[in-house]
């Protein structure tokens, strides 16, 4: 163990100061009811042992800016340091949320304008930007076809079908929402199975909740005709566009038959995101949902706004040609690693993928699992792909590149990825005991979620 790796707690002597404040003139009282009993415990420091030990902290993260990312469904993608400066000027950091309206016209009309853009790419109406996070847009939505059916004095829609390869926030959302989910089954080849969806449409399906592509990655061909019959039994369209990279200035939900969608400004649109920063889940609908549109204000003032300068900055950085390509990189990137890494792991659909797609283990495995193939690749500098999700295999290893990856980032990646397999053939050994490099190995993940230590007791 290094120094410095030592707890700040650990480190403290007393009486050890990292400051000098000149002393307050003002007498503050020594009674009363906000007056410490006694003193806070803080660690006892200087101020190199403080700026040490912060810098030695974030050494010990992983983030888009020190690798490769390619955790899929999460889309991690570089996000460019202009959208920084623009979300930090003082001009809309130093606003008060309770500000006269006709003193922050600007602001207003930069979300007007994210509005008017998110509005051209998906094809919806309007969105509203109060939801701060994927799930909490869901949320809204799924309120939002409460309201619509509820207008119409339709009471009797009380289900949603949601794909076996939905996102898990899908049937959570419903649930939420006080709606029954109802699965309905993929086929072989990883889509929606039509046949399987036709005999639960009826007046009691209030819609369907779709990703498309869907979690596999994979274009939902059928999408027309899903939504024809959808929308023939009285049932609304949800679309789950957490992962609307691929689709970007190439396809429209809104042209699919969607009638209500939620995107995560912090994925597609160049938000940092991961460890539960600050996130942005604007909620579109088309015409025949706008009138419900402001109906849940489901949290305050208008939402997470630096975000949303964020995925303006972003937007009108690329502009309407090159968003294009952002789409189609993220296509080529994921059938480029697909296709050099197929020989050695398992690719259960082998289909042209878009942005992302699914390994179901090693080929040969030789005793070890996806847990150790992810671990082994920490120890070679880049962050593991999503592992174990989807759940429909046991082994999952799922892969997204994005756009923002070089050929040669790329390249490295799959080197190391043919490297793990000859290894988990040769010394398996090697796997199990992985990761060597990072300050934690293998904690209890379970224990670690349910039962995290958050503070330190002495
Ligand atoms: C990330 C994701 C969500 C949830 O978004 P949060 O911002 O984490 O709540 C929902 N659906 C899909 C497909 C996602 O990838």
């Amino acid at each position: 163990m290094k120094y410095y790796d030592k707890l700040i707690f650990e480190l403290s002597r007393p009486g050890r100061t990292g400051f000098s404040l000149p002393a307050s003139e003002r007498k503050m009282p020594r009674e009363g009811v906000l007056w410490r009993s006694e003193p806070p415990r803080l660690p006892e420091v200087s101020e190199p042992d403080v700026v040490r030990h912060y810098t030695n902290l974030s050494q010990m993260n992983f983030g888009v800016d020190t690798g490769f990312y390619p955790l899929g469904s999460c889309t991690m993608k570089y996000n460019p340091k202009i959208n920084e400066e623009i979300a930090s000027m003082p001009e809309f950091t130093c606003q008060h949320p309770l500000q006269p309206e006709q003193s922050v016209r600007g602001s207003r009309a930069a979300i007007d304008e994210l509005d008017r853009a998110l509005a051209a790419i998906t094809g919806m109406k309007h969105f509203t930007f109060r939801p701060c996070a994927g799930a909490h847009g869901e949320l809204t939505g799924l309120m939002l076809m409460k309201e619509y059916h509820l207008g119409r004095g339709d009471l009797a829609r009380t289900k949603v079908i949601v794909p076996d390869s939905a996102h898990g926030t899908n049937p959570a959302s419903a649930a939420c929402c006080g709606y029954e989910t109802v699965v309905v089954k993929s086929k072989a080849d990883g889509l929606v199975d039509v046949a399987d969806l036709k005999p639960l449409l009826g007046p009691d399906i209030a819609g369907i909740m779709m990703t498309n592509p869907n979690t596999l990655g994979l274009f939902e061909k059928d999408i027309k005709e899903i939504a024809e019959l959808v929308h023939g039994c009285g049932g609304l369209l949800y679309y789950d566009g957490a992962n609307m990279n691929p689709l970007l200035g190439v396809v429209r939900p809104g042209d699919m038959g969607f009638d209500i969608l939620h995107l995560n400004l912090h994925k597609t649109f160049s938000t940092p995101h991961g460890g539960g920063g600050p996130g942005s889940g604007p909620v579109g609908v088309s015409e025949r949902v706008l009138p419900y549109l402001n109906v849940p204000h489901v949290s305050g003032f208008h939402g997470n706004f630096t975000v949303m300068l964020r995925a303006l900055a972003y937007i009108l950085m690329l502009g309407r040609e090159n968003i294009r390509m952002v789409g189609k990189l993220a296509t080529l990137n994921a059938n480029y690693v697909k296709e050099s890494l197929k020989d050695c792991y398992k690719l259960p659909v082998s289909s042209v993928c878009k942005h992302e797609f699914v390994f179901d283990g090693l080929l040969e495995p030789n005793g070890t699992t996806t847990l150790d193939v992810a671990k082994r690749l920490l120890d070679y500098g880049f962050h593991a792909p999503t592992i174990y999700f989807p759940l429909l295999f046991h082994q999952a290893i799922m892969i997204e590149p994005t756009e923002t990856e070089s050929p040669e980032t790329l390249d490295a990646f799959i080197e190391v990825m043919r490297k793990i397999a000859a290894e988990a053939k040769a010394d398996p050994g090697l796997l199990h005991s992985a990761p060597r490099t990072t300050p934690i190995g293998r904690p209890d993940e379970t224990r670690a979620a349910r039962q995290p230590v958050l503070k330190y007791e002495a």
